[in-house]
């Protein structure tokens, strides 16, 4: 790789902007490759320092130095991720497939350096008489596990065999992604007539209409695929026709081009976990993870099984009911549930959405939800800008009006935008660093044409009240090592603020300041929220199958032991649905293999089970808001203190039973999910 660098590549300097925001304006694709590679020349030449100080190891001249190094190659990565998903080209996407296995074998370098390790593991046996406080206590822990995890103690040969794996796994993610990518877009539903999109508003045909003339079919209807399976728009197409080809489409994306390499990495994480000493790679992930075991999250996820699927039998009879019919096929499960909701409970889901407009939701109910209960504000500054026009940049101050850091909201669906909803950060909070955050949430909302409000479902509310709680965590974030800042918890622990954070959208006193008709300003009937949330319990049954069958779909995958061969990948899938008692023809999982991003381009392998592990954290501390006699301010307060601005410092359960004054109950999920039998 070239290492030719311009005197004007922007990363090689901190960014001169306010918050170190990274100078978007001036940052080319060809900057990419100069930095990433003396990013990791540098880091090199850094820790081959460390190894080699011939002073005995101190928690300053190791720990603290591994902390501060790296950082041309910090920078460079959070830009160029944060752009990989959000605003990718095909360039940015040939250059990504070029770079993670070179990341991986550059990570490889620094975690199977034998001197450098000899250091830490050195600190570690005397760590208890170093005199360390909590959190560097736990920061030289952590570093210890993470090169124990990265195979340190491995012979030579076997660690050989771990970088090949590493290469390759790193290499068959980002194809993964980009073949979903890929052919997501190509199975997007192309309708030549107005007619086949009968049952939809009329402002989701222009969008359709929209989305033709941008993908290059003038005149036609495009609807594209969102990230999971069952389609929003199945709930109002009225011709099952149109219905059918559309779920198809989703349920087929990536079969051919990712199933394969599913199976392979599956295989791959096996022996790499074998090599590491662990029965498979979900028993060598969740050993990091509040869960511990196998089969804690075993016993947990198939508690949930039949009582879910019970529910969601009952919800199919009334669905037939309604229907006229014997049985509910996939297709037509959303539909029917859209009639059900209308005839019993007499909602209409699209009612709301003229009490929704982004604007307000975002000034009126996410942002005077962080005032209400955490004293933030924020501004707009149009003067800084973000990575695509789109991106919209606010400066968050905290309650005495000191400076926090800068929140980025990249609110629109654009075809060079990944599916689903995210959180990122550009700058991470750190102490040590003298860096305050820098985070950004990615939504897909459709952009209406010019001039027009945008009108948000209720879904899409929750969800950026979701993906602001990820932006809190980090945004809060008060700790000194850059290793345990804000978000970086175990993954079964990372969903529980921001999961906490969807409470706001619902919260009376925050909802009635947002909820209001664009046009009128007259709140939204308080009758059409009550009778929507009967309504959203009727549909509990089928969110929780087709989660609890994603989730237990990655388990079987990653509890494949080494030397295994999974088979045709559709195949395994059927069998490992059926084993689990959740093949329900009606109800296919949220993600199947093909585009089960979360686990086979994401951190979730095997970690999928832990949003609703994590939600067993949010439905008792939602209890906790509710029950004490504090006012939400001071309530606020406790949680930002003892758990989110922590981040990893603490050890998280410790964290949470901190302010809860007891370990988590499962009672208040059961209950939120209708799981009580
Ligand atoms: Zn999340």
């Amino acid at each position: 790789m070239s290492t030719e660098t311009t005197g004007e590549n922007p990363f090689l300097s901190p960014s001169p902007l306010p918050y170190q925001l990274p100078p978007f304006a001036d940052i080319r694709e060809e900057h990419y490759l100069p930095a990433f590679t003396l990013g990791m020349i540098e880091q090199l030449d850094e820790v081959a320092a460390i190894a080699a100080d011939p002073s005995p190891a101190t928690f300053e001249n190791t720990v603290e130095a591994l902390e501060r190094s790296g950082a041309l190659l910090r920078r460079v990565s959070l830009v160029f991720f944060n752009q990989s998903s959000s605003d990718t080209t095909e360039a940015i996407q040939e250059l990504e497939a070029v770079i993670s296995p070179k990341l991986a074998a550059h990570n490889d370098t620094v975690h199977l350096d034998p001197a450098l390790f000899a250091r830490l593991d050195d600190l570690y046996t005397r760590r208890e008489q170093l005199g360390l406080d909590a959190e560097a206590l736990r920061v030289l822990e952590r570093y210890h596990s993470r090169f124990v995890r990265a195979g340190a103690r491995l012979t030579g040969a076997e660690q050989d065999r771990l970088r090949e794996l590493n290469a390759e796994l790193a290499a068959a993610g980002t194809a993964f992604e980009q073949n979903l990518f890929a052919d997501t877009r190509a199975a997007a539903l192309v309708l030549d007539s107005a007619d086949e999109l009968a049952g939809l508003s009329a402002d989701a045909v222009a969008a359709a209409a929209e989305n033709g003339r941008a993908l290059g079919h003038d005149g036609k209807y495009v609807i594209s695929l969102k990230n999971f399976s069952n389609q929003s728009e199945l709930a109002a197409l009225a011709d099952p026709k149109v219905r059918r080809r559309l779920l198809d489409a989703s349920l087929a994306r990536g079969t051919d081009s990712n199933g394969p390499l599913a199976a392979r990495m599956a295989v791959l994480r096996a022996e790499r976990a074998a090599l590491l000493g662990f029965p498979s790679h979900a028993a060598y992930e969740v050993a990091d993870q509040t869960a511990r075991t196998t089969d804690a999250v075993e016993s947990m996820l198939g508690g949930l099984v039949a009582p879910a699927v019970a529910n969601a039998l009952r919800e199919a009879a009334a669905l037939a009911e309604e229907a006229g019919v014997d049985g509910i096929e996939a297709a037509d499960w959303l539909y029917y549930s859209e009639q059900v909701r209308r005839a019993r409970f007499d909602v209409d889901a699209s009612a709301m959405r003229p009490y929704l407009e982004l604007e307000a939701v975002l000034r009126d109910g996410v942002f005077h939800a962080a005032g209400l209960v955490y004293g933030l504000a924020f501004t707009e500054r149009p003067d800084l800008l973000g990575y695509h026009p789109d991106a919209r940049v606010f400066e968050v101050t905290d309650s005495d009006g000191s400076p926090l850091g800068l929140y980025v909201g990249d609110f629109h669906a654009r075809a060079s935008k990944r599916g689903g909803a995210w959180m990122n950060e550009l700058v991470t909070q750190s102490r040590l660093l003298d860096q305050r955050p820098v985070v950004v949430n990615n939504l897909n909302i459709a952009k209406p044409p010019a001039g027009e409000p945008v009108l948000m479902t209720w879904d899409e509310v929750t969800t950026l009240f979701h993906e602001f709680g990820h932006a809190l965590h980090g945004l809060l974030s008060d700790v000194r090592h850059p290793l345990v800042a804000g978000t970086e918890v175990p993954r079964d622990f990372v969903e529980y603020p921001s999961q906490v954070n969807e409470m706001w959208s619902d919260w009376p006193e925050v909802r009635s300041n947002f909820a209001r008709h664009h046009l009128t300003g007259e709140p939204m009937p308080a009758d059409l929220v009550t009778r929507m949330k009967e309504a959203e319990n009727f549909g509990e049954g089928f969110r929780t199958v087709e989660y609890l069958a994603a989730a237990l779909l990655d388990w079987s995958w990653h509890t494949l032991p080494a030397g295994a061969d999974p088979g045709d990948p559709l195949a395994f899938e059927a069998a490992a649905l059926e084993r689990h008692g959740l093949k329900l023809d009606a109800i296919p999982p949220r993600y199947r293999t093909g585009y089960f991003a979360h686990i086979f381009a994401g951190g979730y392998a095997a970690g999928y089970y832990g949003y609703i592990w994590s939600e067993v954290l949010d439905a008792d501390t939602v209890e906790w808001f509710k029950e004490n006699g504090r006012t939400i301010r001071e309530s606020g307060e406790v949680f930002r203190r003892q758990l989110l601005a922590r981040g990893g410092s603490v050890d998280p359960m410790d964290a949470f039973a901190g302010f809860r004054g007891r370990a988590p109950e499962i009672a208040p999920l059961l209950a939120r999910r209708g799981l009580t039998g």
